[in-house]
């Protein structure tokens, strides 16, 4: 036997009933924790490759996967799909588009899932590995952090998951492209609202007030120098304000305007900077004006970091399928956030971007998953185990 690359002419011959997989999918996507049936769909695949040991239901319709090497001992690596749609309308017209209106694949988790599958079967019928692998099925990616609910439920215990490695396709890579990076890929996501109060009356006399509106202008002007003027202009904080709402009239200034806003960045001490700053930047400005402010800063996903060693597999196994030229190891940082956050706080591991060619862009009515970076997508997951469970390591 030899294990060296598998190029990704190796995986042509799953092409066709992945893709038939990830289109079954596409057709009938299910939301956050209810995938009831796309998790049927998985399992019952898994169970047909022979793959014995299944653990359906956690994070309530999530499953963990063993797939046993071909020799014993060695350690297991987790291996992630995300499984969840989006509550969005398909326009795409495709043979292959949602039945469910207002429910629809636009982010690529059909082809996520199938993919995962199609490896799964590779492996489960060449077994070429020392150890283990488990393959981590997740639920409610685009809400709820179905991810972190996962490694709540003690999945890298109970598995002994050593690593752990995700994977997401990307609108405007090249099909066949792979993008990886050391440290920081994708963004922290945190949200906040501010309540800035004052005291409403008549617009005709403002001085009689203390105007809720022009304080609140001020501050979301303000806040944009926390970014421009307090933030190490190398590193990356974007701090958004994204729903704003006051007042009912033409001629009364209200008593209190509400907003609320997103804060993204790439480093987590930036995190606290945000949290401390926009509370202190605001409330000072509400000060100045004789006005307070109401304040509350929520941490949702954590920075998507990729660790060195795990990265380095990752570029290796993605080398085996496509060679050299084809794989960006400095990819910049995405700024949108992935729940695969949370795996990668819990265990070292390494999260890569596979092309998608020039398909619309993701969470777009218009968007679909490419179907020819399914051998691609399947070669990366049989490499990479290939490669980090080496025989005689
Ligand atoms: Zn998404
Ligand atoms: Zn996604």
């Amino acid at each position: 036997m030899t294990f060296g690359r598998h190029g990704v002419e190796t995986f042509e011959y799953l092409r066709r009933e992945v893709t038939d997989w990830r289109r079954y999918l596409h057709e009938n996507p299910e939301l956050t924790y209810q995938v009831d049936n796309t998790a049927r769909f998985v399992t019952e695949k898994l169970a047909s490759f022979g793959i014995k040991h299944i653990e359906t239901g956690i994070a309530e319709a999530g499953i963990v996967a063993l797939i046993e090497g071909g020799s014993g001992g060695g350690r297991t690596i987790g291996l992630r799909a995300d499984m969840d749609a989006l509550p969005i309308l398909e326009a795409s017209k495709k043979p292959w588009a949602s039945k469910i209106p207002g429910k629809m694949h636009a982010c690529g988790h059909d082809g996520h899932t199938a993919m995962l599958l199609g490896a799964a079967k590779y492996l489960a019928n060449t077994r070429n590995f020392k150890g283990s692998v488990a393959l981590i099925f997740q639920p409610a990616e685009e809400a709820d952090l179905g991810g972190q609910r996962m490694v709540d439920e003690g999945i890298m215990d109970r598995f002994g998951i050593s690593q752990v490695f995700g994977m997401h396709n990307m609108p405007g890579m090249t099909v066949g492209k792979f993008g990886i990076r050391a440290g920081p890929i994708m963004a922290a996501l945190d949200e906040f609202d501010i309540i800035v109060k004052g005291r409403g009356g008549h617009a005709a006399k403002p001085h009689q007030n203390i105007d809720p509106i022009v304080i609140a202008g001020q501050v979301i002007v303000g806040l944009q120098t926390l970014v421009s003027r307090s933030t190490d202009p190398t590193e990356s904080l974007v701090i958004s304000i994204t729903r704003l709402s006051a007042g009912e009239a033409y001629n009364i200034i209200p008593d209190q305007v509400e907003m609320a806003g997103t804060v993204r960045t790439l480093a987590p001490v930036l995190r606290d900077f945000a949290e401390g700053q926009i509370e202190a930047f605001a409330q000072g400005i509400a000060s100045a004006f004789g006005g307070e402010i109401e304040f509350n800063y929520r941490r949702h996903v954590p920075v998507t970091f990729n660790h060195a060693k795990e990265t380095d597999l990752a570029i290796t196994a993605a080398l085996k399928v496509v060679g050299p030229g084809s794989v960006n190891d400095t990819i910049k940082p995405a700024m949108g956030s992935e729940d695969f956050a949370f795996m990668l706080e819990a265990r070292p591991g390494a999260f890569i971007f596979l092309g998608n060619g020039s398909s619309a862009a993701l969470h777009n009515s218009l968007y679909d998953f490419n179907d020819d970076a399914i051998p691609y997508g399947v070669g990366y997951w049989v490499n990479l185990v290939e490669t980090a469970l080496t025989f005689g390591t």
